[in-house]
């Protein structure tokens, strides 16, 4: 049985490239961006007036000069006009160009206006103060968006503000998500005492939309024609097979064996951790096959654990090792890796995790208390102190 880092390595020596699309920005959200995005123009493309007011040329007012002729209005939206006379003032408002011949904008706050005149009510005046400085932000040509970053409502605004009406981003793999077993019902039925509803699935489906994944779904009964029959059209048509069940040790667990039957190659089955021990991994020329063990935390977790990471490195984005201080001692004794459900909190800058008690694997309603995983490492140790730092997988 391989350790988990070791299946983690194997995983992401498995990757795929799903290639680029070009899609309508607004639609990007949430996506890889495949291209840098540079700056069509200066941000601000031309000095930017910053507050509605007057704007006149500070020389004057370091003369003394307090009362300013009104030469002229400057709307937003305005190609820029000139201030014929220096000692004038024009009004201006935000998000106009500042006038030719002005350098100085003062707020209408600190002004009495009258139609012809503006005087200027205080004496605290800087040179270039109320303007957006064209270039200031940023230099045409600059690049403001790397390739590979995850689109979110931030650079949507600059995808707008540059003109990139479709965008290029990673296209999202085509994932069938699997269910297995002959006691699960679906959702919109009542099941009988002997059965339940099944759940991995839409766990499954909820934590690929988090990665804007669109998977489809499907559930085969405990029959190893039917499974093998299914599974050799799904693995000529998805670049994604996610299963729940069937890959233990139990007579119907038919998945390793039929995997092993249509060719797929099985790069390793059962990892030493709990929960999700028996996951079992392979792949062919144009698909990649995780085989959950069925109860729902080990689905859950395994998800997390190695496709998101697998997932963001097929695309081109690193995934950031988060981690958290134990708040109470904890006894673990299977020489395994441990991912215990905990509830995450924030203090000071710090990230605490305190273990939640769930009632093993096939727990899931303890899922909906907790807001993550802690990785407890595998060791000969028992015993795992308050106050001990451990990596994370939040989920919430
Ligand atoms: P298996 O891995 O097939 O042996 O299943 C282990 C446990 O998980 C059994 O109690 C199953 O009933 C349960 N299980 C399997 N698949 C699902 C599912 N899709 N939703 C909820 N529970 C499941
Ligand atoms: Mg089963």
């Amino acid at each position: 049985m391989i350790t988990v880092e070791e299946a983690k390595h194997i995983i992401l020596e498995n990757t795929q490239d799903f290639g680029i699309e070009e899609i309508p920005f607004l639609e990007a959200a949430g996506r890889v961006l495949k291209e840098d995005i540079v700056a069509d123009r200066d941000f601000p493309p031309f000095n930017r007036v910053a507050m509605d007011g007057i704007a006149i040329n500070h020389r004057f007012f370091e003369y003394g000069v307090r009362d300013f002729k009104i030469e002229g209005i400057q709307p937003a939206g305005a190609p820029q006009q000139t201030m014929e006379n220096a000692a004038h003032c024009y009004e201006v408002m935000t998000g106009a160009v500042l006038p030719n011949n002005c350098d100085t904008v003062i707020r209408y706050e600190d002004v009495s206006v009258n139609t012809l005149m503006a005087t200027v009510n205080i004496d605290d005046i800087t040179e270039n103060q109320n303007i957006h400085a064209q270039g200031s932000d940023k230099k045409k040509d600059t690049i403001l968006i790397k390739k590979n970053t995850i689109i979110s409502a931030a650079e949507i605004g600059v995808l707008a503000t540059v003109g990139k009406a479709t965008v290029k981003v990673a296209k999202q793999p085509k994932v069938l998500i699997v269910s297995t077993g002959d006691e699960l019902v679906d959702v919109n039925k009542n099941p009988l005492d002997h059965q339940i509803r099944r759940s991995n699935v839409y766990t499954l489906v909820s934590l690929l939309n988090n990665l804007k994944i669109p998977a489809e779904t499907a559930h085969i009964t405990d029959e190893k024609s039917v499974l093998k029959e299914k599974i050799e059209s799904y693995l000529k048509e998805y670049d994604v097979l996610l299963f729940s069940g069937a890959v233990s040790k139990g007579k119907f667990d038919f998945l390793p064996e039929v995997l092993d039957e249509l060719d797929v190659q099985k790069l390793f089955h059962r990892v030493s951790q709990r929960p999700g021990k028996p996951f079992w991994f392979g792949t062919t020329d144009n698909c990649n096959v995780f085989a959950f063990p069925g109860n729902p935390v080990s689905t859950f977790v395994n998800c997390l654990v190695y496709f998101y990471p697998w997932y963001k490195k097929s695309v081109g984005v690193s995934s950031v090792k988060k981690t958290a201080i134990l708040t109470e001692d904890i006894s673990f004794k299977p020489n395994l890796t441990c991912f215990l459900q905990a509830k995450l909190t924030s203090e000071k800058g710090q990230v605490y995790a305190t273990p939640i008690q769930g009632n093993g694997s096939g727990d899931l309603a303890s899922l909906v208390e907790a807001d993550g995983f802690i990785e407890l490492p595998k060791t000969e140790e028992v015993e795992f102190k308050k106050g001990s730092v451990f990596p994370i997988i939040r989920y919430r």
